[in-house]
C-alpha cells in the first residue's frame, strides 16, 4: 500500500513536470509564432509606407524633372540664342543674351542655363557674372551636348566641373533650318531633391545604373556604389567625369531576406550595423533608381511589445488553467475524502450499532434473566412470608384454643344453666343465658375471622391504613400470649395514617411484637411499650416496640435481619420473623431499624411514608 502510495506521487510529480514543461515549450513555440506573426505583419506595415513615401518621392521627382524637360526645347525656338549662333563674336548679343539667361534661369528657379555653339563651347551663359562663369567652357565630353547634336533632349546628372554641385542637365537643339547650330542646356541643382526628403525616419536613395548613390538623405553614403563597381567601369565613369573626383567606394549592403521583387531586409555596414527594409522603384526615363531604406528597430520594438504583451497574456491564461485545474483536482481530492470519511463513519456507526445492539440483546437477556429471578425471588419470598404466617399461626394455636375453648366452657356451662332454668320455667334467667351464649359465639366469630384474614395470602397494594387500629387488631391476635406482661400503648391524640398493607403491617407488628412477649418471658416484671408518632418533616411515621427483656446481643445485631438467624430453642423460632418482616417494610418503602435501650431490653422501629386518612382523600 505504502510503496504504491509514494509510487504513484512520484509518479504525478515527474507527471506534473512533464506537463509543466510542455506548458512551457508551448508557450515558447506559442510566443515564437506570434513573434514570426507580429513581425510579419509589423514589416508589411512598413513595407505598405515604405512603398507610399517612395512612391509619392519617385512623383515628386518625376514631377521635377517634367518640369525643367520642356524648358529648353522653348528656349532652343527663341530667335535670341539662334541669332547668337549664327554670329557668335556680336559682344553686345553675348551680353544681351547673358542677361536673358540671367532672367530666365531666375524665373524658372534653373540652377543655370546656357548656350553652347556646335563644337561644346559655352557661348552664353545665366552665370556671367559669377566668379567661375561657364561661358568661354567647352563641355563638349558631355553625353547631354553629344545627345543634343543628334537632335534629341539631351538629359545627364553629373557633378558640375566647375561648381562642384550635383545637377541634373537637360541640352535641346538649337535650329536654323533644319541645321543644328548649337545646344542650350539647363542644370538642376540636385541637393533640393534631398532637401525636399524630410519628415521621414526612413533613408532615401537614389541610384544610377551603375549602382552609384548620388542622391541621399544619409550624408555620408553619396557617392559610394551598392556594388563594387569592375575596374572598366570605375574607368568608364572616370572618363565621363560624371562624379568629378568622389572615389566612388562600395558600401557593404548584405542581404538578409528576399521579400517580394521590390522589398527585401539588408544588412548596411561593418559589423554591427544597422538593418533595414528596402524598397525600389525604377524612374526609367531618368535612368534612375529610387531606394527607400526603413530601419528595422520600430519592427523589433513592436515585435518585443507584442510577444512580452502575448507572454503576459499566455502565461496569465496558463496561470488561470492551472488554478482552475488545481481547484478542480482539490474539489476532487475533498469529495473523495468526504465519501470516503463517510463511508468509514458508516462503517464505524455499523459497527458500533452492532455492538449495541448485540450489547442491547445481552441487556435484554440480563433483564429477562433478572426479572426471572426476581419473580422467583418475589415467589419464594411470598412462600416464605405464608410459611412466617402459618408458623406464627402455629405458634399462636395453643393461645387460639385456649381462646376458644373458653368461651365453648362458658356457653357450655351456659346452656346448661339455660336447660334447669327452663326446666323451674325461668324464663328471664334462660333469656339472659342465651344473650351470654350469643354474644360469646360474636367473639368466637371475630377471632376465627381474623386468623382467617391473618392466614389470606395478599398481593402488596398499599392503602392508608390506620396505625391505631392496626396496632388492636395485632394486640387483639395476640392477646392469648400477652398474659401478665404490662402492655403500654396509647393511642395517639391526632389520627395516624401510614402508606402500606394493612396485612403485611400487621404480621410485622404480630412479629415483633410477639418476639417482645417471647424476650420477657423470664423477666419478674414484663413490660412491653408501643408508642406511635409523626415525623412531620419527612412526611413519614414511626411505631416503637420496646420491651425490658435482655436486649439483643451487640455482636448479633448486624446478624437479626437474616433469614433463619435464631438464638431459640428447637421449636420455639425459625429465625425468619425479622428478615420476612424487613421486608415487608422496605416493599412498602420504609425501614425497620433494631436496637437496644439504655437501660435494657430492646427497641424496634418502623418508619413508614405519612399518608392522609382515607375519607379526606
Ligand atoms: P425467631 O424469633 O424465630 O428466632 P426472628 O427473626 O423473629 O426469629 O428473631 C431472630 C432473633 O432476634 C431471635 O432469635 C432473637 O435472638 C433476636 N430477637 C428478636 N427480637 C428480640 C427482642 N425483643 N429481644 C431480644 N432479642 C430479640
Amino acid at each position: 500500500m505504502m510503496s504504491v502510495a509514494i509510487e504513484s506521487t512520484a509518479a504525478r510529480a515527474a507527471r506534473r513536470y512533464l506537463l509543466m514543461a510542455v506548458a512551457a515549450m508551448a508557450l515558447i513555440a506559442g510566443l515564437w509564432q506570434i513573434g514570426i506573426w507580429s513581425r510579419e505583419i509589423a514589416l508589411q506595415k512598413l513595407d505598405d509606407t515604405s512603398r507610399q513615401e517612395l512612391h509619392r518621392y519617385v512623383q515628386h521627382l518625376q514631377g521635377q524633372l517634367e518640369k525643367y524637360e520642356i524648358l529648353p526645347g522653348i528656349l532652343a525656338t527663341n530667335k535670341r540664342l539662334v541669332n547668337l549662333l549664327q554670329n557668335p563674336g556680336d559682344r553686345e548679343r553675348i551680353e544681351a543674351l547673358n542677361r536673358y539667361l540671367e532672367t530666365v534661369n531666375e524665373l524658372a528657379g534653373t540652377s543655370d542655363t546656357y548656350l553652347m555653339d556646335v563644337d561644346g563651347l559655352t557661348i552664353a551663359a545665366s552665370n556671367w557674372a559669377s566668379e567661375r562663369p561657364f561661358v568661354g567652357r567647352n563641355f563638349s565630353y558631355r553625353p547631354y551636348f553629344q545627345e543634343a547634336l543628334k537632335g534629341n533632349l539631351g538629359r545627364y546628372f553629373a557633378l558640375g566641373t566647375t561648381s562642384n554641385r550635383r545637377g541634373y542637365y537637360f541640352a535641346y537643339p538649337v535650329r536654323w533650318e533644319s541645321r543644328i547650330l548649337g545646344a542650350v542646356v539647363i542644370k538642376i541643382d540636385m541637393s533640393a531633391f534631398e532637401a525636399s526628403w524630410s519628415g521621414s525616419d526612413s533613408i532615401l536613395l537614389v541610384t544610377d545604373p551603375d549602382g552609384v548613390i548620388f542622391i541621399t538623405s544619409e550624408q555620408s553614403w553619396r557617392f559610394r556604389t551598392l556594388d563594387p563597381l569592375a575596374p572598366e567601369v570605375l574607368q568608364r565613369i572616370r572618363a565621363s567625369r560624371r562624379y568629378g573626383e568622389e572615389t566612388l567606394t562600395h558600401l557593404p549592403i548584405s542581404t538578409l531576406e528576399v521579400r517580394g521583387d521590390r522589398s527585401r531586409i539588408v544588412h548596411v555596414g561593418e559589423g554591427v550595423g544597422e538593418r533595414y527594409l528596402v524598397r525600389k522603384s525604377e524612374m526609367p526615363q531618368a535612368g534612375w533608381r529610387v531606394h527607400i531604406l526603413a530601419h528595422l528597430d520600430a519592427v523589433g520594438r513592436e515585435v518585443l511589445q507584442v510577444v512580452m504583451l502575448s507572454g503576459l497574456l499566455l502565461l496569465a491564461t496558463l496561470l488561470l488553467i492551472y488554478h482552475w485545474l488545481h481547484r478542480l483536482r482539490s474539489a476532487r481530492e475533498r469529495a473523495r475524502y468526504e465519501r470516503q470519511a463517510k463511508s468509514l463513519l458508516e462503517l464505524r456507526v455499523r459497527e458500533q450499532t452492532k455492538d449495541i445492539t448485540e450489547a442491547n440483546v445481552r441487556l435484554m437477556q440480563e433483564i429477562e434473566q433478572h426479572r426471572q429471578t426476581h419473580t422467583q425471588l418475589q415467589r419464594t419470598q411470598n412462600e416464605l412470608i405464608q410459611s412466617a404466617k402459618l408458623a406464627v399461626i402455629g405458634q399462636m394455636s395453643t393461645g387460639i384454643s385456649h381462646e376458644l375453648n373458653q368461651p365453648l366452657a362458658a356457653i357450655r356451662s351456659y346452656a346448661d344453666n339455660a336447660r334447669a332454668l327452663f326446666q323451674h320455667n325461668r324464663i328471664e334467667d334462660v333469656d339472659w343465658n342465651l344473650t351470654q351464649i350469643s354474644e360469646l359465639t360474636e367473639r368466637m366469630a371475630q377471632i376465627s375471622s381474623q386468623l382467617k384474614q391473618f392466614a389470606r395470602k395478599t398481593a402488596g397494594r398499599k392503602t392508608p391504613v390506620s396505625v391505631a387500629a392496626v396496632v388492636a387488631d395485632t394486640l387483639r391476635l395476640l392477646a392469648s400470649r400477652i398474659k401478665k406482661t404490662r402492655i403500654d400503648w396509647q393511642p395517639p391524640a391526632e389520627p395516624l395514617h401510614v402508606a402500606a398493607n394493612m396485612v403485611q403491617l400487621e404480621q410485622v407488628l404480630v412479629n415483633l411484637v410477639g418476639n417482645a412477649l417471647q424476650a420477657v418471658e423470664q423477666v419478674a416484671d414484663p413490660h412491653i411499650e408501643i408508642e406511635a408518632y409523626s415525623l412531620p418533616a419527612e412526611r413519614r411515621v414511626a411505631v416503637e416496640i420496646r420491651d425490658n427483656g435482655e436486649g439483643i446481643p451487640e455482636h448479633l445485631i448486624e446478624r437479626i435481619f437474616d433469614p433463619f438467624f435464631t438464638t431459640k430453642r428447637e421449636g420455639q423460632g425459625l429465625g425468619l420473623g425479622l428478615s420476612i418482616s424487613l421486608r415487608i417494610i422496605e416493599a412498602m418503602g420504609g425501614w425497620l431499624s433494631a436496637a437496644n435501650r439504655p437501660g435494657g431490653g430492646a427497641l424496634f422501629t418502623i418508619v413508614l411514608e405519612a399518608a392522609s386518612p382515607p375519607e379526606e382523600r
